[in-house]
């Protein structure tokens, strides 16, 4: 086990924040969570709270913050198109903003920093699977820019960070991750397909259905996390981290109905602008730096975010029920 740190997540109250937060206390770490829940949940973290080792700051990172800390990781940005698209300045304001404070803070105070970047700065991929090599074919000026340019923007800045100041970062590229806490509205394809599933309704899958993604469980991705940051200062990164087995929406979608014995048919809507057409990480780096590969199969880790979604929805319904 590592030495017992303060460790900052940004974004800590959102879906992979409160896995990581519960990680590292599990750790034995002080973990201060700061999250403006423009996403997140307290109750994502409420679990946490009575944990004298866990703080929670309400605070907007596009704004300088001031505290002391060992590590960084920073979280924090919606990660839905739907809700990336909402306010789309603000989204580029987070990564970008948000990365100079947060890469300041790590200045000021030595600290070790990690940003969660992502498989959109591949955008539309040429290559695949995709390699940490591959640069990327990114439409500037769509609306998936704010985020895709964003979270390159903030890529740059660490490394810039790295080369004129020598601070200890590391960039991980996640790709498309799943599981429990994700938020019945959150937009994304799992958590659209379950809820609609359970609830018999039509699931809503975009343009033919043929164009793909490579989903990791929440449990590995975070795993791959931690190894990153604990990795010897001269591992920077970028490194994919995901789940390289690669299937379509449609696919995706008769799981979906064959895991929860639903009665709902497929709706097929229009496909959203500029959406990527394939994705699937390249992982022989990660595998080869941390010895990391993906332990938990979809069907496995979908029974699970299923099984979640049940007692969230059963739950809201009893809620309804009590209150008329
Ligand atoms: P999420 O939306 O559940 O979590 C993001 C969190 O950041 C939320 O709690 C939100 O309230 C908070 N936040 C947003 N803007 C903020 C700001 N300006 N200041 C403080 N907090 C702010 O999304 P997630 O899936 O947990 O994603 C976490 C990170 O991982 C994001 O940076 C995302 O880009 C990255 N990522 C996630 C995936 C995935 O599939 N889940 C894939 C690639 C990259
Ligand atoms: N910053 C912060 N917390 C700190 C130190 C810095 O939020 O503990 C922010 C501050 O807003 C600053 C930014 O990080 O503008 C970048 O810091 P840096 O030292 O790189 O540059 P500066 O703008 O101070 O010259
Ligand atoms: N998608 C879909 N139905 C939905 C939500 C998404 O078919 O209800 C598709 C979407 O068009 C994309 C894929 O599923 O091709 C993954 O979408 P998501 O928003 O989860 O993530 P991203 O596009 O950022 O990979």
């Amino acid at each position: 086990m590592r030495q017992a740190k303060r460790i900052l997540v940004t974004g800590g109250a959102g879906f992979l924040g409160s896995f990581l937060c519960e990680r590292l206390l599990q750790e034995k770490h002080e973990v201060i969570c700061v999250d403006n829940f423009f996403t997140g949940r307290r109750g994502n973290v409420a679990h946490l709270l009575d944990d004298k080792s866990f703080e929670i700051i309400r605070h907007d990172i596009t704004f300088p913050l001031y505290v002391e800390v060992d590590e960084i990781y920073n979280l924090a940005c919606p990660a839905s198109p739907v809700h990336y698209q909402f306010d789309p300045v603000q989204t580029t304001k987070t990564s970008v903003h948000g990365a100079i404070n947060m890469l300041g803070l790590a200045k000021r105070v030595g600290a070790r920093i990690l940003q969660a970047s992502t498989s959109e700065v591949y955008g539309d991929p040429e290559i695949h699977p995709q390699p940490e090599g591959y640069w990327g074919k990114v439409n500037p000026i769509g609306p998936r820019s704010c985020y895709d340019e964003g979270k390159r923007c903030a890529e740059t800045l660490f490394f810039d960070y790295w080369r004129q100041h020598s601070l200890r970062i590391k960039v991980a590229r996640i790709f498309n991750t799943y599981g429990p806490r994700m938020q019945a509205d959150d937009g994304r394809v799992v958590s659209n397909f379950i809820v609609q599933a359970l609830q018999n309704k039509p699931i809503t899958v975009y343009g033919n259905g043929e164009q793909t993604r490579s989903f990791c469980y929440v449990d590995d991705l975070i795993g791959g996390l931690v190894g990153l940051m604990g990795t010897k200062d001269e591992v920077t990164g970028p490194i994919n981290l995901g789940n390289p087995v690669e299937f379509t929406m449609l696919e995706l979608a008769n799981l979906v109905i064959e895991l929860t014995g639903s009665r709902s048919k497929i709706k097929f809507l229009p496909l959203p602008a500029d959406d990527p057409r394939q994705r699937r990480p390249d992982i022989g780096l990660a595998t080869r730096e941390l010895g990391w590969k993906p332990k938990v199969q979809l069907r496995e880790g979908l029974a699970r975010t299923v099984a979640h979604f049940e007692d969230r929805l059963s739950l809201c319904a009893s809620q309804s029920v009590a209150a008329e």
